[in-house]
């Protein structure tokens, strides 16, 4: 693995199967000479599609148990069976509009670990934690709930810069990184509004050792811009 990782969360993106097939094909030609990690999650149903060889394949989503009746899940050998090798747990859109708990993100990220999938692990605090000061404790609450193995990175993604626009300051993510990584020595990247404009800054932020990102990864000059940050 590269020292720094590079992860494109496509959410409920694009709209097609051609469409998927062609941006995913994009992706691939543009990162191919960029020094990085480069990771795709997209959505479930373009796994088995999509034809890349310079990105790694991960899903969204994944239940904890293997088979059964669970309609709508979708199981850890189901998805390295279409070849996915890595998989997002704890989103906070997962956390917030779907009401993932605590609990059951670690049991995902258990039944993903014991299949052989490794596990991009997402925490972030909200606004109000933030305005109110608390945004340390809810981050080492969430913590207590990730695995600490090998396999895991987390990925610091603030809710209120998640598709906001607004970044979290470079002071901001310095000092997150630095209490994650007291608490998991592990990779640690940061999500929320990556952009072309401001990669080269964040990407420069001590302990950042990766970007996780959403609306910037549709785009493929885009994304290439904050990958060729990260590499440099
Ligand atoms: C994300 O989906 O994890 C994310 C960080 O989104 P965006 O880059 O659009 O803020």
């Amino acid at each position: 693995m590269e020292r720094r990782i590079l992860a494109a969360n496509w959410k409920m993106n694009p709209q097609s199967a051609e469409e998927a097939v062609e941006l995913a094909r994009e992706l691939d030609r543009l990162l191919a000479p960029l020094p990085l990690t480069k990771l795709l999650f997209p959505p479930f149903v373009f796994l088995p599609l999509l034809e890349v060889r310079n990105l790694t394949i991960g899903a969204q989503n994944v239940f904890w148990e293997e088979k059964g009746a669970y309609t709508g899940e979708v199981s850890p050998p189901m998805l390295k069976s279409v070849g996915a090798e890595w998989v997002l747990v704890g989103h906070s859109e997962r956390r917030n509009i779907l009401g993932e708990r605590d609990e059951d993100l670690k049991r995902k990220a258990e039944a993903a670990l014991k299949n052989g999938l490794k596990v991009v692990f997402c925490v972030g605090e909200k606004l109000k934690d933030r305005e109110a000061g608390r945004h340390f404790e809810v981050i080492r609450k969430q913590l207590e709930y990730v695995p600490k193995r090998e396999g895991v990175v987390i990925a610091y993604e603030p809710v209120w810069a998640i598709g906001t626009g607004k970044n979290a300051t470079p002071e901001q993510i310095g000092e997150m990184h630095a209490f994650i990584k007291e608490i998991f020595n592990t990779k640690v990247l940061y999500g929320g509004s990556v952009k072309g404009h401001n990669a080269k800054e964040l990407a420069s932020t001590e302990g950042v050792d990766g970007f996780l990102v959403g609306g910037a990864s549709l785009k493929p000059s885009e994304f290439y811009k904050i990958g060729e940050a990260l590499a440099e």
